[in-house]
């Protein structure tokens, strides 16, 4: 299958607010994290690349498909899950699959029955097909959310912010799922938890202000980090010296102590410790050097 192709893609709104900036990214088949804070752009990115807006310049590539000029064909191959996905409280699931195939064009009733059943197999909703999605939990309706993505058997599935309030056996259970979808698929999930990414993603770009700021393979990044990470326990009251002094990437209390990480070309002193790289720290490194 081939590949996403993202070149030069910006967006201002008529705020003047820059949402994205000058965005170029190859996507293959897979699972692709897109990390990034609240407000860095990943969301207008997403929207562009479903074709929901225009971006002010940029092209867009689905192998040979021009999506930009060609946002009907895109639509036909695309899964989407927006970050807020609604529901109709007293329909089931089943039913509401239904009414979204008939929408999406798959007008035999036996074909219909036949892929709605299998994929609430897929996203282990069939023994509930019949419950009113109000009842609903949170994973439950996220899970929800990716078979009607999956209604058309999409070659690419956008999905934004999709953890956000699961608690962590609906957040694993949701991540087998993806991770399912993404041995056929492109898969883009956009995130702030560093920790989807890690778990997930076989490849990432870290996002900030309307920026790339690093991409690659999440090990490869973690490695070059690699060797420059320093830990040490200090007084919180210190704090601020130690950042006058130290290029500090992140800082937390641990039992009443401030346990901060530096990064360092050479070892900054006996008493800081040097520490393997995790993606927290890359993470940390390029958002707040940004
Ligand atoms: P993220 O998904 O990473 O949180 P967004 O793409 O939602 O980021 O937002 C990027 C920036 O663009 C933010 O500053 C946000 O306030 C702004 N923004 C998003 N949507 C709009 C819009 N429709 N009109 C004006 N500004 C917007």
């Amino acid at each position: 299958m081939e590949d996403l192709i993202i070149t030069k893609l910006s967006k201002t709104y008529h705020t003047g607010i820059k949402a994205i900036q000058n965005i170029s990214l190859q996507i293959p088949k897979g699972m692709y994290g897109l990390l990034g804070p609240n407000g860095a752009g990943k969301s207008t990115l997403m929207r562009t690349l479903a074709t929901l807006q225009a971006p002010d310049t940029g092209s867009i590539y689905l192998g040979q498909l021009n999506v930009l000029e060609n946002p009907v064909e895109l639509r036909k191959v695309l899964g989407y899950l927006p970050q807020q996905f609604g529901v109709y409280p007293k329909l089931s699931s089943e039913m509401l699959l239904d009414h979204l195939a008939v929408l999406k064009g798959i007008m035999n009733g036996a074909e219909r029955k036949e892929i709605i059943q299998a994929l609430l197999h897929k996203v282990n909703l069939y023994e509930v097909k019949k419950q009113n999605l109000g009842e609903f939990s949170g994973g439950m309706k996220q899970r929800f959310g990716i078979a009607q993505a999956l209604l058309n058997n999409p070659m690419l599935l956008i999905v934004d912010e999709p953890t956000a309030g699961l608690d962590p056996v609906e957040r694993n259970r949701f991540y087998d799922l993806l991770s399912e979808v993404s041995q056929q698929t492109i898969v883009i999930l956009s995130t702030h938890i560093v920790e989807d990414v890690k778990q997930l993603c076989t490849n990432m770009a870290i996002i900030n202000k309307g920026q790339v700021v690093m991409e690659g393979k999440p090990q490869v990044i973690i490695d070059n980090l690699q060797g420059k990470l320093y830990q040490k326990t200090i007084q919180k009251s210190e704090l601020e010296s130690y950042k006058e002094t130290y290029r500090v990437i992140s800082q937390r209390l641990y039992q009443g102590n401030q346990i901060i990480h530096i990064i360092s070309e050479t070892h900054p002193g006996s008493d800081f410790k040097a520490i393997d790289a995790n993606l927290e720290d890359v993470y940390m490194s390029q958002i707040l050097n940004a």
